[in-house]
């Protein structure tokens, strides 16, 4: 043990240095919880080609080096992991997802934010390997006391990040059953203002706020109302994050989307499924920075149980939904009841339209950040959707080191934690996945999870890679 962390990290960039010198987690005391993978394949999240024959160097929490293995050796006294093999990638991360608002097969109900369900959901986020979950809304007050827990390591699973109750409207969206600390439905920019200086002194990460009509079936937000809520954000300094509050807004129709654009929104909540994207549309995104979360996911759930695709007998499927759940899907009465919903066709374009636009965006250069509102209903499957998500931004005409950085370093940066997260380099937070198969060959493989390491400490996977094959190399 002749190399300690200090000589290890005198090696790096000042950058490097400083940030990991400046972490609040306590450095490692000796070379004994330093651990290197070596021969990895490695992607490190920022969307350059893999590295081959890669090591990957962290200590009890954070990132020390990542390089060739010819310029980066395992150093002396660490523990070393072969990864030959295996690929390496940054933990996914969720700009737009739900805590605490279905509970198994149960909907959307009050009594479902409770501490026990949200810790469940967390774990079963992390053993999917999501390391961060953006809890887009619908939160109660108590979630911060939870948040603040996480950060001293006292409620496990995957880190949550918190958008308040957010802002929706009398009878309309968002519509679940809520009790009224859970969504403010303001009347008048007066209730609005009230209701987002209200929320900031909370110190979100970010707010939401829902502008649809639900297929015409409930009234829409007012301009003023959420012209009201992003200016009152705008306006709200927060100390803790050192930034103005941000609004993410759920959208369906396109005309919504660019007025809230041009009314100073920062981040689009879900896909445009009305209409094709226009040349207006990218121009303000890629003037205004915005970026977009496309949650195909949640489009294609609308539907697509009824059809029994074969991901519904992948053990990573199954152990992520409620068995009776899944029986109930499986049955022809529930394909009957799709088919008998007015709103199934319109679903199927919605969700047509949505993957048109998403590679529309993606082509011309707007950054698309992953979400997938799981957890908003019991459809909408926490953990696996987030792996489904990626196969269907591929699907749509991205190529998978693509959308994996839109899953990564995309995602960490609308929710507010880029600087820490999202990407594998020298500072950040030891967050990655161990994968038995290169998802580059085929995103299906960021299922085939042979260990997930979320700051640093090594978590079972929900269900693990016959990475047998893999051993015997
Ligand atoms: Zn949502």
């Amino acid at each position: 043990m002749n190399t300690s962390p200090r000589n290890l990290l005198a090696c790096f960039s000042t950058i490097a240095w400083l940030a990991a010198a400046a972490s609040p987690v306590s450095r490692a005391a000796d070379a004994a919880s330093v651990t290197a993978f070596t021969h990895a394949r490695l992607i490190d999240g920022n969307g350059g080609p893999a590295l081959e024959n890669a090591t990957l160097v962290i200590d009890a929490s954070r990132i020390l080096a990542v390089g060739p293995a010819a310029t980066t050796p395992a150093p002396a006294g660490a523990t070393v992991i072969d990864a030959h093999g295996q690929t390496i990638m940054p933990g996914l991360l969720t700009a737009h997802s739900h805590l605490g608002v279905s509970k198994g097969a149960a909907g959307p109900a009050p009594e479902n934010y409770s501490r026990e369900n949200v810790a469940a959901q967390l774990l079963q986020y992390e053993s999917y390997g999501v390391l961060g979950v953006m809890s887009l809304g619908l939160n109660r007050d108590e979630a911060y006391t939870w948040r603040d827990e996480q950060k001293v390591g006292k409620f496990e699973g995957a880190d949550m990040f918190l958008a308040d109750r957010g802002i929706g409207v009398v009878s309309g969206a968002p519509p679940f059953p809520l009790k009224i600390d859970q969504v403010y439905r303001p009347t008048n920019a007066d209730e609005a203002r009230a209701a987002v200086t209200e929320s900031a002194a909370r110190h979100p990460d970010l707010l939401k706020i829902w502008v649809d009509d639900l297929f015409g079936s409930a009234p829409k937000m007012a301009p003023e109302i959420y012209q009201t809520a992003i200016n009152t954000a705008h306006a709200a300094f927060d100390e803790a994050h050192k930034h103005n509050l941000r609004v993410a807004a759920h959208v369906f129709y396109l005309a919504d989307a660019k007025a809230l654009v041009k009314a100073g929104l920062d981040v689009i909540a879900h896909s445009v499924r009305d209409v094709p994207v226009d040349a207006e549309f990218i121009a303000l995104l890629k003037e205004k920075a915005v970026p977009y979360i496309p949650t195909l996911t949640l489009d294609e759930a609308q539907f697509i149980y009824a059809e029994h695709p074969a991901f519904m007998d992948d053990p990573f499927f199954v152990q992520a939904v409620d068995p009776g759940l899944l029986a109930s899907w499986l049955t022809p009465e529930y394909a009957s009841k799709m088919a008998a919903n007015p709103n199934t066709p319109k679903n199927k374009a919605a969700s047509e339209t949505g993957r048109k636009n998403v590679k529309t965006l993606h082509d011309a250069g707007v950054t698309i950040a992953l979400g997938t509102d799981s957890g908003a209903l019991p459809t909408r499957v926490q953990g696996w959707f987030e792996h489904r998500e990626l196969q269907l931004l591929v699907a749509a005409g991205l190529k998978p080191m693509d959308a994996i950085v839109c899953a990564t370093r995309n995602a960490a940066q609308v929710i507010g934690v880029g600087a820490d997260r999202g990407t594998l380099e020298p500072g950040k937070r030891a967050d990655f996945l161990v994968l038995a198969a290169n998802p580059l060959d085929d995103i299906r493989n960021t299922t085939k999870l042979v260990a997930i390491y979320h700051t640093g400490k090594k978590i079972e996977p929900r269900v693990k890679a016959d990475d047998a094959k893999v051993a015997a190399k």
